[in-house]
């Protein structure tokens, strides 16, 4: 491709809009527009980066026996009725753009595919002998995110591989999804990326166990704590370590304590000259259910411990159906407005113990009357210890579980693993944490949605069974931007080899120069006869915007037709290194031909 004849428009400055290196890169090197929030043009540079992102994911797919297919993105609400999700997709949480036809039905744009798949399983799938069964598509999802952000990374439209597997049995599915580990391994070695598979939470989904495959990057959204022997992995949501040993306590009596200006654990413990793993702590949230049911939630847990949002989600889901509901739809810390809503007196907050009363609670229709009492098992060992008094100003010591206060029910694991906790495969690792962008997620789905949309086979013995299900995806667009997030210097974007978008840019400085101008189209033919992917930079621009402009784009390798030429030499340029060197011009293409070979090569 010649450079005078392609939409080809680099800025200057960085872009108000963007916040992250890749961002601004990508907008500044002419790879993409914004046309609205999350929703961006990907103009041909960029294209041809997502085509070689999205050939690698399909031959690694095609490799383990999967088939392409491509899916509706108009998807009708009767489908997502029959799983259960329509409402909570639409509506509580809203991620689902829908509309209304002109026959008045309604209809949703793709945000996932898990219903239409299952709907298509449903009536293809009959016996055993069909199965299992793998297909995938690369398509155009459609999510209204609450926050779209950082350009590619966080788009309300972008691109998304992602497959569906079905099986006769969970083992069969375990071989599958072990396959995709490996497939989705391979695809981010060959996308030249240095990441990280964790341990992840299932989320809305829903299903068993589920892996997220983590590119290491400063400006990830996500934490990933992992131990340095390689053993373990997880998303910070999904962890799970043991805490540091409690200090044992200092108090043997049960009494109350005035403890004048202590509502953090920090100033009680500095107050009571106590460890801060000698005290329970209790702490307030408000749930609500899809179904509109507002339930406050007391969570005791040890004073140096953090309740994990995610963790506590997925108890209250388990808890759902106590209410009437099924999924959480928010859950926080009450603010003073939400407490002015139910509260029938001021919290004693900073102060509050376990058997805080459920007369605190003064009703409305939708608040359910009483707490829901949670004991993270962080506070279930402790003996002795220190907590609220439900009085500002007070504190008790010296409570037990069991005689003072009452353990709740409800004993679970909601405490947020931290940096430095000791691994619970060996105590004397320690955990490390990272940051990481998200580029895939492959999950152990099971029957939840062949069982919800009635999607059966008939198996060796005539007995029909719910298909069992896996579903893996990457963020294709996401993975582009990632790269760059991962891979960029002062002078601009650094693509590994793979992906980048020419492998080469052939640059003539001195258009006016006739021996420049035909040595360069001469290496430019020659480059495209070899298979190397190659641009020329023959505009009529100065010889150090041209260079600079190579360098933002970041195109491997670049090849000069200079001064040099008077002694039968280019200067050829590694973007990555910057390294230059002279070559003789019967050398350049072979060895830049050689170059491309051993880099594709090595991250095979
Ligand atoms: P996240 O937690 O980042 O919102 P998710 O759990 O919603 O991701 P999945 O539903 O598993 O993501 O989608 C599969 C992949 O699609 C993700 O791993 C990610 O790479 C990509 N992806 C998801 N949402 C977006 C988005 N809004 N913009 C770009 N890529 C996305
Ligand atoms: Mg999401």
């Amino acid at each position: 491709m010649r450079l005078s004849q392609m939409l080809f428009v680099t800025l200057r400055e960085d872009p108000a809009e963007a916040e992250i290196p890749s961002h601004k890169l990508l907008l500044r090197a002419g790879y993409m527009r914004r046309v609205a929030s999350g929703v961006y043009a990907y103009l041909p540079l960029l294209w041809r980066v997502l085509n070689k992102i999205s050939d690698i994911v399909r031959d690694e797919m095609n490799a383990t026996g999967a088939q392409e297919c491509l899916l509706p993105q108009l998807q009708p609400a009767e489908l997502w009725r029959e799983s259960g999700r329509w409402d909570t997709y639409t509506k509580a949480e809203g991620i689902m753009f829908s509309l209304i036809d002109r026959r008045q039905q309604e209809v949703g744009l793709g945000p996932t595919h898990e219903e239409v798949i299952t709907a298509v399983a449903r009536d293809m799938v009959r016996s055993y002998r069909q199965l299992p069964l793998h297909l995938y598509q690369i398509q155009t999802k459609f999510r209204d995110e609450i926050r779209p952000r950082f350009g590619l990374m966080r788009g309300r439209e972008f691109i998304m591989k992602d497959g569906y597997s079905f099986h006769t049995s969970e083992s069969s599915l375990k071989e599958t999804y072990q396959e995709m580990y490996q497939a989705y391994s391979n695809i981010l070695r060959r996308c030249g990326l240095e990441f990280r598979a964790v341990d992840a939470d299932s989320g809305a989904i829903g299903g068993s166990g589920s892996t997220e495959f983590m590119v290491l990057a400063e400006a990830g959204e996500d934490e990933v704590l992992y131990t340095e022997d390689g053993k373990y992995a997880a998303n910070v949501e999904k962890a799970v370590s043991r805490p540091v040993e409690a200090m044992p306590s200092t108090f043997s009596k049960f009494e109350k304590l005035e403890t004048p200006n202590t509502p953090t654990i920090e100033s009680l413990a500095k107050f009571l000259k106590c460890s801060p793993t000698q005290i329970v702590k209790n702490v307030l949230y408000q749930a609500t259910f899809d179904n509109g049911r507002v339930v406050l939630v007391l969570v005791s847990l040890r004073g140096d411990q953090d309740v994990n949002d995610v963790k506590l989600t997925n108890e209250l889901t388990k808890l759902a159906a106590d209410y009437g509901g099924s999924a959480v739809i928010t859950l926080g810390v009450p603010d003073e407005d939400a407490q002015r809503q139910w509260a029938a007196k001021p919290l004693p907050l900073g102060y509050m113990a376990p058997d805080l009363g459920d007369d605190y609670i003064s009703g409305g229709k939708e608040v359910e009357p009483k707490f829901l009492r949670l004991a993270d098992r962080t506070a279930t060992d402790l003996k002795n210890f220190v907590t609220g008094s439900n009085e500002t100003g007070y504190h008790v010591v010296g409570g037990n579980w069991g005689k003072e206060f009452t353990l709740p029910k409800q004993v679970v694991d909601v405490r947020k693993a931290v940096a430095g906790d000791r691994a619970l495969h060996d105590p004397s690792q320690t955990l490390q944490t990272a940051r990481g962008i998200e580029i895939g997620h492959i999950f152990q789905l099971g029957t939840k949605y062949s069982q919800a949309l009635g999607a059966t086979f008939t198996d060796e013995n005539g007995a029909e069974l719910p298909l069992v299900m896996g579903c893996y995806g990457v963020g294709v667009s996401r993975l582009a931007q990632a790269a760059v997030e991962q891979s960029y210097d002062k002078n601009g974007i650094v693509w590994p080899v793979a992906i980048a978008p020419y492998q080469a840019i052939v640059v003539i400085p001195n258009m006016g120069d006739d021996l420049q101008v035909e040595a360069a189209k001469a290496i430019y033919k020659e480059l495209l006869s070899v298979g190397v992917e190659a641009l020329l930079d023959d505009r009529d621009e100065r010889a150090g915007v041209k260079f600079k402009d190579a360098d933002l784009i970041g195109i491997p390798y670049r090849v000069v037709t200079g001064r040099a030429l008077r002694d039968g030499k280019v200067e050829v340029v590694d973007r990555a290194t910057g390294i230059v060197q002279e070559v003789a011009l019967a050398e350049v293409v072979p060895l830049i031909k050689g170059w491309i070979v051993d880099e594709l090569l090595a991250s095979r």
